[in-house]
């Protein structure tokens, strides 16, 4: 898929919904994300999946993780695409540890997937329990990358996407001064 197709199903799902967003840190933004709402639709799941786990085909991967929530559907379609097991990370505390009998052994060949990344802190936890458990980190996969390539999560990583998402002081908004009506997305 081209890039641009992607961006039009991103739009089409209402993962990318474009307006005047009061996010929760109080800045305006002109455009806000909602990653799972491409999720509730298997087919798209399906089709943004086998974009993720394109540059991992043949790789050896024997299991595909991801941070709860947004990992969890992205991690199972992925692996199916990939013949891999999938399990999730959930948080605990400041860490993410595997729950519900999930497991990953030393030396297994592991894909680490997110919906979107701003930090990077969730992806960043899931690293350090695959380090933890000895196993190895055939790489990382995202969906989108909010940063535009600017964030740092110590590994190699791809991106479907990569958006620069520009916000701005209240004070200091131009759709404000614009008049557009401000927005505040439902969480
Ligand atoms: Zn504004």
């Amino acid at each position: 898929m081209k890039e641009a197709e992607i961006i039009e199903m991103l739009k089409n799902t209402g993962v990318i919904m474009e307006g005047h967003y009061l996010l929760t840190s109080g800045r305006h933004s002109s455009r806000f994300l909602q990653c799972s709402q491409l999720l509730q639709y298997p087919g798209y799941a399906e089709k943004i999946c086998l974009e993720i786990a394109r540059p991992y085909r043949g790789k050896g991967i024997q299991t595909v993780i991801g941070p709860a929530m947004g990992g969890v559907i992205l991690s199972y379609e992925t692996a199916r695409v990939l013949g891999a097991r999938a399990v999730f990370a959930e948080p605990a505390g400041e860490t993410m540890i595997l729950r519900r009998g999930f497991w990953v052994k030393p030396g297994e060949k592991v894909l680490v997937v997110e919906d979107a990344v701003s930090t990077g802190g969730s992806v960043k936890k899931v690293l350090d329990l695959l380090k933890l458990h000895g196993a190895e980190t055939a790489g990382v996969s995202i969906m989108i990358d909010r940063t535009g390539g600017k964030v740092d999560l110590g590994v190699p990583f791809t991106a479907l996407l990569s958006m620069e998402i520009e916000s701005y002081p209240p004070e200091d908004c131009p759709l404000c001064r614009e008049g557009v009506s401000l927005q505040k997305p439902k969480g």
